[in-house]
């Protein structure tokens, strides 16, 4: 079987070490050997997605895959959204989590982490993008220090227990894993081969 070098559009470790664990073995899941500046200033998480895989792979000339992803709030109209990483981007997760519980206070707290995941290769001119969830709410309090990000505050649904109290669950369960399962499943079939 042939394996595909596939380079991550991303320097953050979490997202490689989440998206390496559920590849299939018909690919070889690389960092991307530089970081490309992207403004992901668009509207959803498909469209960032996009740019980010469209940008590092006509940069390296090499297969890609980029994932935009976020924490949405149903009650807060979505928010903070794609601004996730963006929202009091100079202060420590903590603080961004605390006012969150403040501005939840009183209200619904349903929430979803959602990832786009994208795949372009640039020499076949192939470029592929799915969309995944997974449903939760918010805590009533920070627990927890495994995982990144808002995983300390996040209770997918059917657990009791925050994504930073049970970080090696969350790889399985994950938006991303959802999202990237999704991908790697199609990916042999829409390019005509069993694999590319
Ligand atoms: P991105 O790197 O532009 O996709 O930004 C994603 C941001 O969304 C991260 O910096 C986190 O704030 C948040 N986020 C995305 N996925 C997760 C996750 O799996 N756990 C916790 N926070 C996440």
């Amino acid at each position: 079987m042939n394996v595909l070098r596939i380079y991550i559009a991303t320097t953050n470790s979490h997202k490689v070490e989440e998206i390496r664990e559920i590849a299939p073995e018909w690919t070889e899941i690389l960092p991307s050997p530089e970081k490309i500046e992207v403004i992901e200033d668009g509207e959803t998480f498909l469209e960032n997605s996009v740019k980010k895989a469209i940008a590092y792979g006509k940069k390296l000339k090499l297969p890609v895959i980029a994932d935009d992803s976020g924490l949405v709030i149903y009650s807060l109209g979505g928010f903070p959204g794609v601004t996730s990483a963006r929202f009091m981007e100079e202060h420590p997760y903590e603080e961004k989590m605390k006012i969150i519980l403040r501005m939840l206070e009183g209200k619904d707290r349903r929430a979803a982490f959602v990832c786009s995941a994208t795949f372009f290769d640039p020499q076949k001119n192939l470029l592929v993008s799915v969309e995944d969830r997974i449903e939760g709410h918010i805590a009533e309090e920070i627990k927890g220090t495994g995982g990144f990000g808002y995983d300390p505050f996040f209770i997918p649904e059917g657990y009791d227990k925050t994504f930073g109290e049970m970080p090696k669950l969350k790889k399985k369960l994950s938006h991303r894993s959802k999202a990237f399962k999704k991908l790697f499943s199609i990916l042999p079939r829409i390019s005509g081969s069993e694999n590319l």
